[in-house]
């Protein structure tokens, strides 16, 4: 079970990973905190009236489209987008949104979804949500809590039948390793590189998220179920963006994984590793 805060995040964090693992036969869901009724249209050839006149519906139909690409089952939590506030000072969030309701509501409701799922393995995002968008945050504080909520028959008794899930982990935000790889591999082969002042402007000691990692998962035959699981996120993603800048050929082989942090577990496996479902029992989770 993959956690993300709005529509679009599940393809561009850990798609190619729930691809190789449905295809390799596991039962993938991913659940999906809010509705993205905040997010702008970010694609100019999707900035139609009709389609701002009904983003909340279009957006749901391309989640649909998204899940079907990548083969995993789909849930909302149902609750509002709190938008990325901005200006300063900051305005408040707006009344009601996922960031602000009680955090019970949300961790209860992910704890139903966990409960009924009954997921092995649970991934959300680090404690700086991989990007500074409250409903990011929100969403790592709810996993969190609800990874350890839903074994405990005394919380949340009305939200089903106890279930521990085996181990958590963690995806990251950008990693400079991974873009100076694009960036040198781009030059390498004489092409254009859009990362250069992006890495320019980078903090040298700060430190790379590359250094939490403790699982690599090789899924380089499922990029293009990334990709095309982004691209059918048609308002929130121009196809000419840097996204799609790095040959899918050159990703394969200087980058063919996707990195996750393990943060909790319930089971033996030796780190370094390379799949989410090492130390569980093949026949106990497929
Ligand atoms: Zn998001």
């Amino acid at each position: 079970m993959a956690v993300h805060a709005h529509p679009d995040d599940e393809s561009s964090k850990g798609a190619a990973t729930m691809a190789r693992y449905v295809a390799e036969g596991h039962d993938v869901r991913v659940v999906t905190c809010t509705g993205g009724e905040a997010g702008s249209v970010l694609n100019s050839a999707m900035d139609r009236p009709e389609v701002h006149a009904n983003l909340t519906e279009v957006r749901r139909e391309e989640m649909a489209r998204a899940a079907k690409i990548l083969g995993v089952s789909h849930r909302w939590l149902g609750f509002i987008d709190s938008g990325l506030p901005e200006g300063e000072p900051m305005p408040p969030l707006p009344e009601g949104s996922f960031a602000v309701v009680p955090i019970e509501e949300p961790t209860e409701a992910l704890v139903a979804e966990i409960r009924e799922f009954r997921p092995h393995v649970v991934v959300t995002y680090d404690e700086n949500g991989g990007y500074p968008h409250p409903d990011h945050i929100r969403c790592h504080e709810i996993s969190v809590a609800a990874f350890e909520a839903a074994a405990d028959p005394e919380r949340f008794p009305d939200a089903g039948e106890p279930w521990q899930p085996l181990k958590l982990y963690y995806s990251h935000g950008f990693s400079r390793a991974k873009i100076t790889t694009f960036h040198e591999g781009l030059l390498a082969r004489g092409l254009d590189s859009p990362y250069g002042e992006w890495l320019g402007r980078w903090d040298p000691d700060k430190a790379d998220v590359m250094e939490r990692v403790t699982t690599r998962v090789e899924c380089a035959d499922y990029f293009e179920y990334r990709d095309d699981a982004l691209k059918a996120h048609a308002t929130q993603i121009d196809p000419n963006s840097r996204w799609f800048a790095v040959p899918l050929e050159m990703q394969r082989e200087v980058w063919p994984t996707e990195e996750y942090e393990l943060v909790q577990s319930f089971v033996d496996s030796t780190l370094p590793e390379d799949d989410l479902f090492a130390g569980i029992d093949r026949k106990a989770h497929s």
